[in-house]
């Protein structure tokens, strides 16, 4: 076993002389550290993003700056996106109707459009998983009517098809 010394009142025991131990587990070696704030983390209190090694505390902080979007920009996003979803149906149904499969290629760019325009209902604010509720409630507004029109006999299969690539746009596109 590793000699233990008595710990300091700030740093956690020194074990080994030359070896890093983690901040939230004394008794575990580590050779990573938190690129942040550098503190010495073990794996489990490490997360691997974009920019390397982060703890959990400044994960959160830097979150926090980044979710700037108030209840009421969710609110409005989420709303536009329901609405969206109605209109791109309607749009779907008439695009099949007229042209059928070429319509296929506008599913795309309405997706484009309509995340352009949830951005912008958000007040171009990011929210924790903004991206998953816009694009849930998209759906939701695409298959209350493409349900409602089905059932009556008036929609066909391809519009379902129009608006699952809408939506994979949409989903894609959403910041
Ligand atoms: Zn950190
Ligand atoms: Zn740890």
């Amino acid at each position: 076993m590793v000699e233990k010394s008595a710990p300091t009142a700030k740093q956690p025991p020194e074990h080994k002389v030359g070896v890093m131990y983690c901040t939230n587990h004394p008794d575990r070696e580590t050779y990573l550290r938190c690129n942040k704030c550098g503190r010495p983390m073990c794996i489990d209190c490490l997360v691997l993003t974009d920019v390397g090694y982060r703890c959990h505390d400044c994960i959160r902080e830097q979150q926090n700056k980044f979710f700037t979007a108030k209840l009421s920009n969710i609110t409005a996003a989420v709303v536009t996106s329901m609405l969206e979803g109605i209109a791109i149906t309607s749009v779907g149904i008439v695009l099949m109707a007229v042209i059928s499969l070429w319509g296929l290629l506008l599913a795309p760019a309405l997706g484009g459009l309509a995340a352009a325009w949830s951005w912008r209902a958000a007040g171009r604010q990011q929210a924790r998983h903004l991206k998953r509720y816009t694009t849930a409630a998209l759906l939701a507004g695409s298959i209350v009517l493409w349900g409602t029109l089905a059932i009556a006999g008036m929609t066909a299969l391809l519009t379902l098809l129009f608006l699952v690539i809408a939506t994979v746009t949409f989903y894609n596109r959403m910041p």
